[in-house]
């Protein structure tokens, strides 16, 4: 049964006191305004200290060493002309991201041999955002775990010391047939980064296997090839990679696939979670009722379970909304379904449109469903609602268990008893 936890949407974001710290260090109080425009956007939940030199800086690392999470740091300050804030915070193990206006390749290289995460010269507004997300990305990639194949011990150390730079999960094997062992293992991974020539299992036919089981969102593959064979990177696509990389490779490049790819899965997600969703409420829709719902009344008729639906609507709304004004129904609404998640959870709560509600309950009989329901019509009955004066509140429910042919015949039998309800008086639950 899928537990049907509400998103935390509208719980207000507190910042909590273990919050992570930032620490920027720049001199130019233009770039600093531009800078605290985008931690208002991307690290709300840090607390961001600013430091405009070399001293400052110092000091501010000295009064939160404990809780520095990472630092953003100009190459050149007025009482620091080369680096030596960098050097300082590098050799305190600060994870370090570093702003510089004069670049080329001889101080790239410098700046990641020094162990520096990213440089980011400062060109534009978006080189100020992307450094500012790399921190919050940062601190997510903590929860992400990657699988690295590889049968070059040199590539493979390389590739892991990168990906742990940037506080990856990091899982490494030699072979495909590892790789897939290594997955059975450890069902979290989410991103696979495999090397095409490899002994035991190639690149392809792991890809292949993967394929099988996981798609492209479940799973992200990032096939590695090298470029003087280039009809590889063509082939690992087609054979179900999301990308490709050639080697040899820069780093920027490695941790630009990566994100890119993740980016892309965390935003599918987002995209399915708000179908399904309704904005109002945050209840499941109708469109996961239909599609969710439809598949655990087959279960239930094929493997001989219990399959209780309820529809619950709100007495008399119409009356609440002329009365206390359509913003105040809103609020009922939301309230109605908070108590019906709480009380019913981890059965499906549905918002099927207007003041009506589909529940779903997997595994009880129809005095079970029904006492269920009847405890969250006291528990809204007992809840004054609104937004200012207090509104009572009343639901009718009817509630069938008997297995119809088809999810919408058992809707249409629960609808019928719910008629009952409101026939009888309302605020009560009818069921079979
Ligand atoms: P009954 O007890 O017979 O169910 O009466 P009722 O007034 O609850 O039912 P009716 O179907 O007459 O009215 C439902 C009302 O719900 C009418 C509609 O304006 C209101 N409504 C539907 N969706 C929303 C919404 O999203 N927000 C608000 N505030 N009102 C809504
Ligand atoms: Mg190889
Ligand atoms: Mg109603
Ligand atoms: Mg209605």
């Amino acid at each position: 049964m899928t537990t049907l936890a509400r998103a935390e949407s509208r719980t207000p974001s507190k910042k909590a006191i273990d919050a992570k710290h930032v620490l920027i260090v720049e001199s130019s109080s233009l770039i600093i305004q531009i800078l605290e425009h985008f931690v208002g956007e991307h690290l709300s939940n840090y607390v961001v200290h600013f430091a405009k030199s070399f001293s400052e800086g110092c000091s501010l690392y000295e009064q939160h060493k404990d809780q520095i999470f990472a630092g953003l740091v100009n190459l050149n300050l007025p009482d620091a002309p080369d680096g030596e804030m960098v050097d300082h915070l590098l050799a305190r193990d600060v994870p370090l991201i570093v702003l510089t206006g004069n670049y080329n390749d001889k101080k790239r290289e410098q700046l990641l041999e020094q162990g520096v995460i990213d440089y980011v010269i400062k060109e534009s507004r978006y080189s100020y955002e992307y450094a500012l997300k790399l921190i919050k990305r940062l601190e997510m990639n903590q929860k992400v775990k990657i699988l690295v194949a590889e049968d070059s011990l040199a590539q493979k150390d390389y590739i892991e010391a990168l990906l742990k730079q940037h506080m990856y999960q990091v899982v490494t094997v030699d072979n495909g047939v590892e790789a897939l062992a290594a997955i059975k293992q450890n069902p979290d991974i989410s991103l696979l980064i495999t090397d095409y020539d490899m002994p035991e299992m190639d690149g392809f036919s792991l890809t292949k296997a993967l394929r099988r089981e996981y798609t492209k969102a479940e799973l992200i593959i990032i096939g590695l090839s090298a470029v003087e064979n280039n009809t590889l990177s063509a082939r690992f696509i087609k054979n179900g990679a999301n990308d490709f990389l050639c080697k040899p490779f820069i780093q920027e490049e490695l941790h630009c696939r990566i994100t890119h790819n993740i980016e892309a899965q965390e935003h599918l997600n987002q995209i399915k979670e708000w179908a399904f969703r309704d904005p109002l409420t945050n209840l499941f829709n109708r469109r996961y009722l239909f599609g969710k719902g439809v598949e655990f009344h087959r279960a239930a008729k094929n493997e001989d379970g219990q399959l209780s639906i309820a529809i619950v609507d709100i007495d008399y709304f119409k009356k609440i909304n002329d009365k206390y004004g359509h913003d105040a129904g809103d609020k009922v609404l939301i309230e109605v379904a908070d108590i019906l998640i709480e009380q019913i959870a981890p059965h499906s709560v549905v918002r099927m449109g207007g003041e009506e509600f589909c529940i779903v309950m997997q595994g009880l009989d129809n005095s079970e469903a029904s006492a269920l329901v009847d405890s969250a019509r006291q528990k809204i009955e007992s809840t004054p609602m609104g937004l200012q004066a207090p509104i009572s509140v009343r639901v009718s429910a009817g509630v069938a268990t008997v297995l119809g042919d088809t999810l919408d015949q058992q809707i249409n039998a629960a609808d019928a008893l719910l008629y009952r309800a409101k026939e009888n008086g309302r605020n009560q639950v009818v069921h079979e």
